[in-house]
């Protein structure tokens, strides 16, 4: 045991992933396209003419503001950070240390990790087992019970890839809110589902939004995130976000796609039909349960999961194996182009007829 480490550290493995070769990538829920070249061109032409020499705004004033008014927001109730993942750092470390978080099962994985490394507990209501819904009498009793600091629910939520009914989701915000807790609403697949609680906002101080330009802005790469929520509550989580953590580099790539993010909704669409093709086609596979989703991935199970990941990973094809005590057997892949796609069911067809030949 390294002297000096945190035991909540030490107990914990982290987040991990393994990018192992491969020439299709549908494993992270990564855009299948690059940001457009033109919209390349204009960033790198505006860094070209930054003072590289000066340190940036501490919290990326500018991008707030272009942010703020995009969604009609107040400029003080914006945080932005490279990645979303930090924001949910940032609102634990703000609302709850050596305290309690609940949130589902499955969900994304992060909340565990980081709530136990600031040494919470952390409370995993399992989801329902056939659709993955919230169950909202359960979940509000627990709430009542063990009065959490923090709950933190993804809407659509990953890796299941549904999105909870607005009516449980307000039940959940007004309990809390009568317990004095915060509610992050981790929208990172917004949207993909055309769904947001971003009206319930003004109702709910309580209320965080977390979002990402990574999946639909093509950012994957360049890192950067931003958090909605009552300018009283975005004041005390920005002290312990980092000053000047995210480059004044990347602010310039987020202030070129907000000034110009015609690209973004017919690539969404593309997703989204993309995403029922993918969808219908592996319905039809014998041996595979493949559930409806509201993001850019697709989840399904089979019995034979650690096989077909491996199949796919010997054509090439990488996937993710998001298989955990409260989802068996389960894989996730992300929606890619229509060629990719084709790429992955052929396999997947292929690999399943191999299966029954067997049997
Ligand atoms: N929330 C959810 C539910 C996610 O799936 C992800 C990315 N996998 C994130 C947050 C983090 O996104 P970012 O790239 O903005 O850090």
């Amino acid at each position: 045991m390294p002297a000096g480490i945190r035991k909540e550290v030490q107990k914990l493995q982290g987040y991990q992933l393994e990018i192992p070769p491969h020439r299709v990538k549908l494993n992270q829920n990564e855009s299948p396209r690059d940001l457009p070249d033109h919209l390349k061109k204009k960033v790198l032409g505006r860094i070209a003419d930054l003072s590289w020499n000066r340190y940036p705004t501490p919290f990326c004033d500018p991008l707030r503001q272009r942010i703020a008014q995009k969604v009609g927001w107040y400029d003080d109730g914006v945080i932005v950070s490279a990645g979303s993942n930090i924001l949910i750092q940032a609102v634990m470390i703000a609302a709850s240390v050596n305290g309690k978080i609940m949130t589902v099962t499955p969900s994304f994985s992060l909340y565990e990790i980081e709530g136990l490394l600031l040494g919470n507990s952390v409370m995993e209501v399992p989801l329902s087992r056939e659709d993955f819904s919230l169950p909202r009498d359960l979940f509000l009793k627990r709430l009542k019970k063990e009065k959490p600091n923090l709950v933190f629910l993804a809407n659509p939520n990953a890796p299941t890839g549904n999105l909870f009914l607005e009516d449980d989701l307000v039940a959940v915000l007004e309990t809390a809110k009568s317990l004095g807790a915060l509610v992050v609403v981790d929208e990172a697949y917004y949207p993909f589902s055309g769904f947001t609680l971003f009206h319930h906002l003004r109702m709910f101080s309580n209320l965080v939004l977390v979002r990402t330009l990574s999946k639909a802005y093509s950012l994957g790469g360049a890192r950067l995130g931003y958090l909605l929520a009552d300018p009283k509550i975005a004041a005390e989580v920005i002290k312990v976000v980092l000053p000047f953590h995210v480059s004044q580099l990347t602010q310039a790539v987020g202030e070129v796609v907000l000034e110009e993010d015609a690209y973004v909704a017919p690539l969404v669409n593309e997703i989204i039909q993309e995403r029922e093709v993918l969808y219908q086609s592996l319905k039809r596979i014998p041996g595979i349960t493949v559930f409806p989703s509201h993001t850019n991935f697709l989840l399904f199970q089979t019995p034979r999961s650690k096989e077909i990941f491996q199949k796919l990973l010997e054509e090439g094809i990488l996937i993710r194996d998001v298989s955990h005590h409260s989802l068996p057997n389960s894989l996730r892949v992300s929606v890619g182009t229509r060629e990719e796609n084709r790429l992955f069911l052929e396999v997947m067809g292929k690999a399943s007829a191999s299966f029954k030949d067997k049997h």
